[in-house]
């Protein structure tokens, strides 16, 4: 474990790796494990040692057609069980995860690299939205509206959609894919999970569960792969929906082209997330949150706080706080160790860690002062591993491309503002629409953001603002390609059909002889 030296200097380090027989990690088709056939694989690291641990199946045609019509034919049974036994089905999925999510936590952290105890928060997280998925009756029973003209009922009717696909990045392999999944299930489709190739074991996990709970075959499909088995997913024909979730180019592509594809699409993109400090918030609160958003799974996270946008003049004190908490952060092997568990892990391959790297160096050419330099860090005894140090960047200009980019790794920027509407035009002018905050003890102020910022998800004087799952989650701009967001009332709209019913039906005294007659009541 290394704790943070805040002195500044520069070098960079390459990662290595070795390749023991590493066993194969396979898909998940008709309800069993699924052995891939055609030699494609990629290898899956544990970023703490650099070592490949594993490898992941990487689909073809045919194991991308095995698994959607094992879906297709899912879907036709699972849609036709009575919402009581679906219900059934899901109390015991979420009674199984409950009494084994500890399993689970340690496969994200060895294969994510991110510290066991934020393993078991994304799982935290997702199990809200089954346990909100399990009270699904209430949230697809329709409305009724009687006597809407003279004799006449209209009503509606919310039906699944078929094969749901749902593709999932690596920064929260188990919450991203559970922000979907429950929902749909309930709701009576079928899912596809694309998990991302670098963390692919979770969704394993997750489907020998569903299995357990008692779901039919083909209702949870898990297709390991990488683009071939992306481009599969948005052009079958049998796919009625896609569910993205990753960087924001790729969120575009995702949309354009299954939308093209005749699909129903939500595509969630990056972010750059700021964090507005108000001269009158308290400075150690917000040093505090600022650490916690900025840091926390190394900086791995859509709803991170990347930039902390100070209104002067409190950027000084704000800067000395910030630097003076990192040096007590411990950075190591996320499972833990003799020391017990660090505050941050690695970051998940040696080549993001380079590009992390990439943009300290453009943001320091650009003029920033490092103020704590991450990218001198060495772990002891994890020589190997994709390791990143805490990194604080003061006085960034706005423009530079590490200011206007997502960086995702744990560097927090700091810009100095002169008013508070000079911090909401600079979020506003950003690409992003995430999540953003502020921090302040006027509540007038705090209004007039919520108000005015352009941006999906607000905290006040809450740093990381995630919904909880009967609100929804996404962003704005380019952060969110498509209208629906994630679970919530959104979620159940996105994975039902409307029917509207009007119905008459005669009075029975009032049928003519023509037609059978009317009968004595
Ligand atoms: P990514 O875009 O590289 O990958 C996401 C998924 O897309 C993976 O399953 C991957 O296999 C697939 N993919 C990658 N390249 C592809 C291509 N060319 N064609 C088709 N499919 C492709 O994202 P990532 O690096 O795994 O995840 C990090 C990104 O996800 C960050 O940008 C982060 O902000 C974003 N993210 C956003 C949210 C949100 O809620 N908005 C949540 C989590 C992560």
């Amino acid at each position: 474990m290394s704790t943070i030296d805040t002195s500044t200097s520069t070098s960079t380090r390459t990662g290595s790796a070795t390749t023991p027989d590493a066993p194969v990690i396979p898909h998940w088709i008709d309800g069993a494990a699924f052995a891939p056939e055609n030699g494609r694989t990629a290898p899956v690291f544990n970023p703490a040692t650099g070592e490949v641990t594993a490898r992941v199946a990487l689909a073809d045609e045919a194991e991308i057609d095995a698994a959607i019509a094992s879906a297709h034919a899912g879907f036709e049974t699972w849609s036709r069980f009575s919402i009581a036994k679906r219900q059934t089905v899901l109390f015991a999925f979420r009674e199984l995860l409950n009494a084994r999510r500890d399993e689970l936590a340690q496969i994200i952290s060895r294969e994510h690299g991110k510290v066991v105890s934020d393993a078991m928060g994304e799982i935290l997280r997702g199990q809200e939205v089954v346990e909100l998925a399990t009270g699904f009756p209430h949230l697809i029973k329709g409305a009724f509206s009687e006597n809407a003209s003279t004799g006449i009922d209209v009503y509606s009717l919310k039906q699944p959609l078929g094969v749901a696909g749902i593709i999932s990045p690596f920064n929260f392999p188990a919450m991203v894919p559970m922000w979907f999944f429950p929902v749909a299930i309930a709701a009576g489709n079928a899912v596809v999970v694309k998990p991302s190739e670098k963390d692919p074991s979770a969704s394993i996990w997750l489907a020998e569960l569903w299995a357990e709970a008692g779901l039919p075959r083909g209702v949870f499909t898990v297709l390991q792969g990488d683009k071939l088995a992306v481009d599969g997913l948005l052009t079958d024909e049998r796919v009625q929906s896609i569910s993205f979730v990753g960087s924001t180019p790729i969120a575009k592509y995702i949309y354009e082209t299954a939308s093209k594809h005749g699909k129903r699409v939500q595509a969630l993109g990056g972010a750059k997330n700021h964090m507005l400090v108000l001269p009158d918030a308290d400075l150690d609160l917000v040093a505090d949150q600022a650490v916690n958003a900025g840091y926390g799974a190394a900086g791995e996270r859509c709803m991170a706080i990347s930039v902390v946008l100070a209104v002067e003049p409190v950027a000084d004190e704000l800067v000395a706080k910030i630097r003076e908490r990192i040096a007590g952060l411990r950075v190591g092997n996320g499972g833990g160790g003799p020391e017990g568990e660090p505050d941050l892990g690695p970051l998940i391959t040696a080549q993001h860690r380079e590009k992390v790297s990439g943009y300290v160096d453009i943001a320091e050419a650009d003029g920033a002062t490092v103020v704590v330099d991450g990218r001198t860090l060495t772990v002891e005894g994890h020589e190997n591993g994709f390791f990143f140090g805490p990194t604080l960047l003061d006085h960034v200009p706005t423009t530079s491309r590490s200011y206007q980019e997502e960086i995702f790794g744990p560097v927090l920027q700091v810009v100095r503002v002169q008013t508070f509407d000079e911090g909401v035009e600079l979020i506003n002018s950003g690409q992003f629409g995430n999540g953003t905050a502020i921090f302040t003890n006027d509540g007038g102020a705090a209004r007039r953001f919520q108000n005015e910022i352009q941006v999906g998800m607000i905290g006040i004087n809450v740093p990381i603002p995630v919904p909880v799952a009967y609100h929804s989650f996404g962003g704005w701009k380019q952060s969110l390609f498509g209208d629906a967001k994630a679970y919530g009332v959104h979620g159940f709209d996105f994975f039902t059909r409307e029917k509207a019913v009007t119905s008459r039906w005669l009075d029975p005294a009032k049928r003519s002889a023509e037609h059978g007659g009317g009968i004595n009541l």
